[in-house]
């Protein structure tokens, strides 16, 4: 029997891409292979020229349609066989082969804010609802909003073989958080994007949006992030390499090179309230979640872990900060000796 593909592909929305997707209908024990669209109707190309070309980078069981089916990531590629610009896929490839030997591996908190047309889900028609401090982890129906859609997520997420591995109510209402991860850097971004188009595929069905925007609601309410945690074998091993990284992020112009891309409108979340650092001051400390970097105060006390960059935005490129952190990161480590 004929099964179905989705072909999912990141489009050149700017300044923050978007998921695209499409359906093929492929003969039983054919490949899901190259597929073209239209890139003058993603921002890819120019009507005149508009082809361009799906390459699947990785596929998974569909568990939306269930049976047969799959769901396939693909990137951009253009028809002479080059990355297309909006392909960041293809930049983090020859950067994490390059320093593959220290293993760096990542988990990324993906929060997120529901959406019920114009306001987030759960606040009142006019006006706001209670100040925040009761939704984070709660329980009850005054302070969540949006479970069943949660569940439905995680259910999807497991069953397609995502390397998911935890989901938690936020600090607004109508906020959530799910983790990928830990995983090598080409695996937590491919499935990440993954699980962004599973949820927002998973709200359609209840008449819900998602943003990933980092400031879904002005004043005082905590933005959207991506806290992205991160380790190699050194560090997994021992204290100095955890120290090694953490100063090779407040190098030079290396502070300004991360935050400028980690999500756009990054300035108007990470201000140093809400449990941010300012954009523009690099700091690291343990258990400090007012900081740039946190080392969690159990990797302090083992002496060895991981670290975690809090600046992200939740509108993050996952191929870009992996990129970004490897790069920084795994070339302090290899100069210092620590691998
Ligand atoms: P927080 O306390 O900041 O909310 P979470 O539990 O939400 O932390 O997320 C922590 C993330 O760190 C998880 O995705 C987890 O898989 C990841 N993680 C755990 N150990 C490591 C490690 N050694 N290297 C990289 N990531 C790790
Ligand atoms: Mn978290
Ligand atoms: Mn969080
Ligand atoms: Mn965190």
């Amino acid at each position: 029997m004929s099964y179905r593909a989705e072909y999912i592909w990141i489009d050149g929305a700017s300044p923050t891409a978007k998921l695209r997707s499409k359906t093929k209908i492929l003969a039983e024990g054919a490949e899901p292979s190259v597929w073209g669209f239209d890139g003058s109707s993603t921002n890819q190309a120019e009507g005149h020229a508009s082809d361009r070309v799906l390459e699947p980078v990785f596929s998974c069981p569909d568990p939306i349609r269930g049976g047969d089916n799959v769901l396939v990531l693909c990137e951009v590629v253009n028809t002479n066989g080059t990355a297309h610009v909006s392909n960041t896929r293809a930049e983090l490839v020859p950067v994490a082969e390059r320093f593959a030997a220290q293993a760096p591996i990542f988990g990324i908190e993906q929060e997120y804010t529901f959406f019920d047309g114009a306001r987030p889900l759960g606040f009142p028609e006019s006006g706001f609802p209670a100040p925040q401090g009761g939704y984070y982890c709660g329980v009850g129906a005054e302070e969540i909003f949006g479970r069943e859609i949660v569940e439905k997520h995680l259910d999807r997420c497991l069953a397609a073989g995502l390397g998911i591995s935890g989901i938690n109510a936020e600090v607004m209402p109508g906020q959530w958080e799910f983790q990928v991860g830990p995983l090598a850097p080409l695996d937590v971004a491919d499935q990440l994007w993954v699980a962004r188009w599973l949820l927002y595929r998973t709200a359609e069905e209840f008449g819900v949006s998602v943003t990933l925007d980092p400031k879904p609601v002005k004043g005082d309410w905590n933005g959207a992030g991506a806290h992205t945690n991160f380790s190699t074998k050194a560090m997994r091993e021992g204290y100095d390499a955890i120290i090694t990284a953490c100063d090779s992020l407040g190098e030079g112009s290396k502070p300004l090179d991360h935050v400028k891309n980690y999500g756009a409108g990054i300035d108007d979340r990470l201000t140093g309230l809400h449990e941010t650092a300012p954009w523009d001051a690099y700091s690291y400390g343990v258990s400090d979640r007012g900081a740039s970097v946190r080392i969690p105060w159990q990797v302090e006390q083992d002496g060895k872990g991981y670290i975690e960059d809090r600046r992200p935005n939740a509108n993050v490129d996952p191929y870009v900060v992996t990129r970004l952190i490897v790069d920084t990161c795994c070339a302090a480590l290899e100069k210092a000796g620590q691998v």
